[in-house]
């Protein structure tokens, strides 16, 4: 699972998914819109049209879909709910894997039910570009004990551990910094998908 606004989806997101896959020898990335993040500002574009941008970007891309769970609940999209309804629909012995930015890890102990996730699903964190990996006490006592350094150790459960991930195309992009060049009308391309870039100008988003 990769979770996220995707507001909207860029190459930093898609390309770690691919990498994430192949470093991991994932079946599937699941990358789930949320409909409404918890912790952070209401996103000033729907989430059917978020959801529309990550197909887009996704295109045929093997091994990666743009999963709509989210969107078919209401109310706050938390993560653990996510990861209980994969569960549940590929069962207790499957390895699963919520992937994040070291950004969105380090405020994990302010997520709901943060111990639950553990129960549920590995986590990896990946690396980006000028985030350090420095996390609070909260933070560190929710890991204790979780973190391993290689795959193998990582997948001998199917959920519970704790891997740091470095992957090859690290790429210093923010969806942040992407609406700020829509909103100045200052170019885009080749930081998201080409196909992303038709949606937005001709949904006329982010102006
Ligand atoms: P924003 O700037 O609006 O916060 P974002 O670019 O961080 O957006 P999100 O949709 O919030 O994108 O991110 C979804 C997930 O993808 C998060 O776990 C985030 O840390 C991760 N992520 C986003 N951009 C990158 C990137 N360039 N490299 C690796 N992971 C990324």
């Amino acid at each position: 699972m990769l979770g996220g606004t995707f507001d909207p989806v860029h190459h930093g997101h898609l390309r770690s998914a691919v990498e994430l896959r192949e470093m991991l020898a994932l079946d599937q990335v699941h990358m789930i819109p949320a409909q409404l993040p918890p912790h952070r500002a209401v996103p000033g574009v729907a989430a059917l049209d978020r959801l529309e941008m990550l197909k887009a970007g996704i295109g045929d891309t093997q091994g990666l879909n743009a999963d709509d769970r989210e969107l078919r609940r209401s109310g706050p999209s938390y993560s653990v709910d996510t990861l209980a309804s994969l569960r549940a629909e590929f069962g207790d012995e499957t390895r699963l894997v919520m992937a994040l930015g070291v950004d969105a890890f380090l405020k994990l102990a302010e997520w709901h039910e943060p111990e639950r996730l553990f129960e549920l699903a590995h986590l990896i964190v990946i690396a980006r570009p000028g985030h350090a990996v420095s996390p609070g006490p909260a933070l560190q006592a929710l890991i204790e004990g979780r973190e391993v350094d290689d795959v193998t150790r990582l997948f001998a459960t199917p959920a519970g551990r704790l891997l740091h991930l470095r992957l090859p195309s690290s790429m210093d992009i923010s969806a942040t910094e992407l609406r700020r060049r829509l909103r100045a009308g200052l170019s885009v391309r080749y930081l998201l998908p080409s196909a992303v870039e038709t949606y937005i100008q001709s949904s006329s988003l982010y102006r």
